[in-house]
């Protein structure tokens, strides 16, 4: 069958394809342990279950308006004001299904053919697709562990051209855990004001924050800073809803009025009952965020303690989100179990083959020297999970 030109830059995403493939093994009765995709192991919070119930009893299971309900695009307003300290209206948030078609919906609504958008590797694998797809091209700075992931401004600066429309940030970073410098936020928000960019800010972690560091959003550095910025998030990690598939922009009103109104024609609401869920998330006690965030961070110390007793892999300490991205590239070109491993992808497969660990290489998100390891899972699976990779690299 015909399908478009501009599917060519669809791939599927790692970590899901990683994930997947563990569950086949798994199926298959292997004893595989899976390190690979993104998603907190801990229940959805009894009070937002209860708020869903309650919901569909209420009958609250026909359409909202498209672009969400009112009263969910209040209590976004609310959680910003408290947790930014910024004020929004419900005519500055569109609600979508999950911050991946959030981050969909600005790639289709602000890019033309040609413009470019500047981001920082290691990415999330998702940006530079979506970019792509909609025929704008992803202008990759490099950060590297050596640095704790920090970008460089003056790199910045000089990636700005006349075709550059946008900044992609995700501080706490997907996969490296980088937490950004407040001063690197405000250098990265002037260049966009000076060169009348958008910033597109994708704050899906941070709630999940560690030791001293600190989230600021590029809204806070300014007025102007918060004029061009697009702040996207959600509930999947903050508060264990993968499932839900709820997130949502906050920004410039116009723009929401254009990106509802192609959500209006492309998917209508997000689900309602899901909606309502979200209310009772972001407005009810957040006592089970501190919570899991404390497992989150016992977890980080447990797997930087063991990464370290593993020769040839050196891991910046992740500061937020819940990965871990060591460098495993000096065990390239070593042959094992009769396999060369050339690269992440090789060594993402051997691991996968002979220690029945499932994580991904560091390739899906443009750097090659490494691999992502999500600790979102148990203290026993880690344990025994950083063994058989301590074994398989000996
Ligand atoms: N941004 C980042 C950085 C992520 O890691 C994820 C994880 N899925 C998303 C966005 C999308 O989240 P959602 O599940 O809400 O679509
Ligand atoms: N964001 C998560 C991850 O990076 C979930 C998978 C996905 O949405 O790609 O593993």
């Amino acid at each position: 069958m015909k399908t478009a030109r501009r599917m060519e830059a669809i791939k599927p995403s790692a970590t899901i394809a990683m994930n997947v493939k563990a569950k086949e093994l798994k199926a298959e009765g292997k004893d595989v342990l899976s390190f690979a995709v993104g998603e907190p192991d801990f229940p959805t919070p009894d009070n937002v279950v209860e708020a869903a119930k309650r919901a569909m009893d209420a009958g609250e299971t026909k359409y909202t308006a498209a672009s969400g309900s009112n009263e969910l695009k209040a209590a976004i307003c609310e959680a910003t004001q408290r947790d930014l300290g910024l004020s929004y209206e419900p005519a500055n948030v569109l609600v979508s299904n999950g911050a991946k078609h959030s981050l969909m919906n600005v790639a289709e609504v602000i890019f033309d053919e040609g413009d470019e958008v500047v981001m920082f590797s290691p990415y999330w694998v998702t940006y530079p697709v979506q970019a792509e797809f909609v025929g704008a091209k992803p202008v990759v700075i490099e950060t590297s562990g050596e640095d704790d992931f920090q970008p460089d401004l003056e790199q910045v600066r000089a990636a700005v051209t006349d075709r550059t429309v946008a900044i992609l940030l995700n501080s706490p970073c997907n996969p490296t855990g980088a937490v950004y410098a407040p001063e690197t936020i405000e250098g990265i928000a002037q260049i966009a004001v000076e060169n009348d960019l958008t910033i597109v800010s994708d704050e899906i972690y941070k709630h999940i924050i560690y030791d001293d560091a600190q989230h600021v959003s590029p809204a806070q550095v300014s007025d102007e800073a918060r004029a061009q910025t697009l702040i996207v998030d959600g509930v999947a990690k903050t508060y264990a809803m993968t499932g839900w598939r709820i997130g949502w922009i906050v920004g410039d009103a116009a723009f929401i009025k254009r990106a509802g109104a192609l959500q209006g024609q492309a998917t209508s609401n997000p689900n309602s009952i899901a909606q309502a869920a979200t209310i009772e998330a972001l407005g009810g006690p957040q006592e089970s965020v501190a919570e899991m965030t404390a497992q989150f961070e016992l977890r980080r110390n447990f797997v930087m303690e063991r990464l370290a007793e593993i020769p040839g892999v050196t891991c910046a300490t992740p500061r937020g989100a819940f990965y871990a991205f060591p460098n495993v590239a000096e065990h390239y070109g070593r042959e094992l179990a009769g396999r060369k491993i050339g690269g992440s992808l090789d060594m993402a497969e051997y691991l996968l083959d002979k220690a029945l660990i499932s994580l991904v290489p560091g390739e899906a998100f443009g750097a090659e020297d490494y691999i992502r390891i999500s600790f979102a899972t148990s203290m026993e699976e880690l344990d025994e999970g950083l063994k058989r990779l301590k074994a398989a690299l000996a």
